[in-house]
């Protein structure tokens, strides 16, 4: 059934079927696969083994196969709406206060907990203070801080950490043959965010991207080409601006006078260059400039992207174009 990354494995190490506390929050960053850690065990809590286990054969495991689990309850945010709310809650709460209908576990999962508006999220907090009996609780979220520590408190909280390079290098090469280092490299060893860009077709992509790049800071002309063609591109235009973050964060460990620097390898020439070139002041400032933008795009904003992505090109062009060097 549901296997699980080697990296994720050791965090159901230490759970086991006797003593399941009712509530869990499992944090950490985007991309390292805690929904799927969720949906494991979620299932595992359901099936009928005595252990942590799906044996895939009983009655819960076949249907949570089928999709059908009556005692499963995966509370996520709705199709166009802004958050989880109230009222899916209020929807959760006739469910299970009344017996499980194979008349034993239930399981309430939210993934991105963060996602619920306040009300929500206080209906939730009720439901852990008196939680009906053989409910558990699996919650996950990439913004630890942003949950309320009444729910935070109520819950044992288990941080996922990123896994190391070869981790990630032996699970995305079950898949995958060709460019996972690179992969690997510009997700910040995320396994999840490192298959989105393989499945992307992030080599093509990236070298596009230095080309536009480089472009911009040797001479400035195809600005105006450059952002329309990037806002066609909506689904990769977040990780371009990350990737213009990136090119800048590496150019400011050059400018620390690094000898051996820690930057993305293909992009290197460029960064090293920039460290070495331009005022150390400046690229902060443009730092904070193109963060800002990449959190605007990151949002569903309708803002002119166009607009606001020529006059960051512009003022990358200013700041670090050899012209102005
Ligand atoms: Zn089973």
């Amino acid at each position: 059934m549901h296997n699980l990354p080697t990296w994720l494995a050791k965090y159901t190490a230490s759970l086991s079927k006797e003593n399941l506390h009712h509530a869990y929050l499992f944090y950490g960053r985007e991309g390292l696969g805690k929904k799927d850690l969720l949906t494991y065990v979620s299932n595992t809590i359901l099936c009928e083994s005595s252990n942590l286990i799906s044996c895939s054969q009983c009655k819960n495991c076949k249907l949570i196969l089928s999709n059908t689990h009556p005692d499963l309850h995966v509370i996520l945010k709705e199709e166009g709406k802004k958050n989880i709310s109230i009222s899916q809650i209020i929807n959760l709460r006739e469910k299970i206060y009344e017996s499980a209908f194979l008349g034993k576990n239930k399981i309430i999962s939210i993934p991105n907990i963060e996602s619920m508006s306040r009300d929500a999220s206080d209906a939730i907090l009720k439901i852990l203070e008196e939680p009906p009996k053989d409910t558990f609780f699996l919650m996950s979220s990439n913004f630890i801080h942003q949950i309320p520590s009444t729910i935070r408190s109520r819950s044992i909280e288990i941080e996922i950490t990123v896994p190391s390079f070869n981790e990630c290098r032996e699970w995305l090469s079950e898949s995958y043959s060709e460019n996972i280092d690179l992969a690997i490299e510009l997700s910040n060893n995320r396994p999840l965010i490192a298959k989105n860009l393989m499945d992307l077709n992030i080599l093509e992509l990236r070298s596009t991207f230095i080309k536009d790049i480089s472009g911009i800071i040797k001479s400035g002309k195809h600005i105006v080409n450059i952002s329309e063609q990037w806002c066609k591109e909506l689904e990769t235009l977040p990780l371009k601006l990350e990737w213009m973050s990136y090119i800048l964060i590496d150019a400011i460990k050059h400018e620390s006078a690094n000898e051996h620097a820690d930057v993305l390898s293909d992009s290197e020439n460029i960064t090293r260059y920039l460290g070495e070139n331009s005022d150390i002041f400046n690229l902060h400032e443009l730092l904070n400039k193109t963060n800002e933008i990449w959190n605007l795009f990151s949002g569903d904003t309708n803002l002119r992207k166009e607009y606001q992505l020529q006059s960051l090109f512009v003022a990358w062009e200013s700041e670090l174009g050899i012209s102005s060097l």
